[in-house]
């Protein structure tokens, strides 16, 4: 299974990478429609990953630049997991996955793109998605899902859940 995701791990891995931490970037910018930012706690963010795996493939970070889940103080952590509560909560209300994968990569060889900023991945999935991800991977369709995704969770988080 985690083969087939591997040509759309090299466009991320070939593109352009911006200096600097792109989630202390999107955490302390108030861009939040562009940096597709679906909700902000006091200690962590909910992000839309721009390198999704599937629809509805979000991110929970806390703002503070911390490479390892042991170093996140107690209300971090609280929040890290509250915002994932809330973020399955809004992705079954909007997407009615079956399931979900929840997960981080802690350090470069375990397949972190951002290896030096922990964060928590909300992945809903469907039955037989990874045999369609490879082929909507990398299209011009993804950036229109995005924002149409976008638009759709951030309604849901605003509304609550
Ligand atoms: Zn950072």
């Amino acid at each position: 299974m985690e083969i087939k995701w591997t040509p759309w791990r090299m466009a991320y891995i070939q593109g352009e990478k911006e200096e600097g931490c792109v989630l202390c970037r999107i955490g302390a910018e108030s861009k939040d429609r562009e940096n597709m930012v679906l909700c902000r706690g006091e200690r962590c963010y909910v992000v839309l990953n721009l390198y999704p795996y599937n629809t509805g493939h979000i991110m929970v970070a806390p703002y503070a630049h911390l490479a390892d889940l042991t170093d996140l103080d107690v209300s971090t952590s609280g929040e890290l997991i509250i915002l994932a509560q809330r973020s399955l909560r809004v992705l079954r209300q909007e997407f009615h996955p079956q399931g979900f994968n929840l997960g981080m990569n802690l350090g470069q060889v375990a397949g972190a793109g951002i290896a030096d900023h922990v964060h928590l991945h909300v992945l809903p999935r469907w039955q037989g998605d990874a045999n369609f991800m490879p082929l909507i991977a990398g299209t011009k369709l993804i950036p229109e899902l995005l924002e149409e995704t976008y638009a759709r969770l951030r309604r849901a988080f605003d509304l609550g859940d």
